[in-house]
């Protein structure tokens, strides 16, 4: 019998927790985000989108997997 190995394993999407640098709000924010995502409470950007992983331009606190 032969083993099936997977060498990249399915990439895992995760819910961050970001604090705003500018306002310290702090929201969950998806770590695969198609578009930009911005504070609510300010509206600064919090995460763009690179066509993988996002990138997150606050400070990451949590994260949910
Ligand atoms: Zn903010």
């Amino acid at each position: 019998m032969k083993k099936r190995k997977i060498l990249i394993p399915y990439p895992k999407s995760r819910f961050l927790l970001v604090k705003c640098p500018d306002c310290e709000n702090e929201q969950v924010i998806f770590d695969r985000v198609s578009t930009t995502v911005e504070c609510l409470m300010c509206g600064r950007i919090l995460a763009r989108p690179t066509g993988g992983k996002a990138l997150i331009e606050g400070k990451i606190l949590k994260v949910f997997d």
